[in-house]
């Protein structure tokens, strides 16, 4: 059973550029995605990461420490850095309290980290 699709190019930033398909604005991931939504990606053997935390590290810059990276957009498998913003944990779980999901409609889809 194959698990994982097979990602294009070698580099954080070419996997990043490589595999999305732009859907309404959104870069949406096209590897390997967990169960709860979040874009996965991992480099050999080492622990996967999440796939818009690597975008925003390698298009935007670094993360500073004890920050989360939040999507304005709400797509959890998205990885357009434009749609990406550091932010403190506090600020990611009261919005996603608020259910700012317009979009989607507050179904209870987004659960705060
Ligand atoms: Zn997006």
């Amino acid at each position: 059973m194959k698990r994982r699709r097979r990602l294009k190019g070698s580099t954080p930033r070419e996997r990043i550029m490589l595999n999305h398909k732009k859907v309404n604005g959104c870069w949406m991931w096209q590897g390997w995605t967990r169960p709860d939504g979040y874009g996965m990606l991992a480099f050999g053997s080492g622990r996967p990461s999440y796939a818009h935390r690597i975008a925003y590290t390698e298009l935007v810059g670094p993360i500073p420490p004890g920050l989360t990276v939040d999507h304005l957009c709400r797509n959890k498998s998205c990885v357009n850095p434009a749609h990406l913003e550091v932010v403190t944990r506090a600020v990611n779980t009261s919005r996603a309290s608020k259910g700012l999901d317009r979009r989607r409609g507050t179904n209870g889809q987004f659960l705060a980290a």
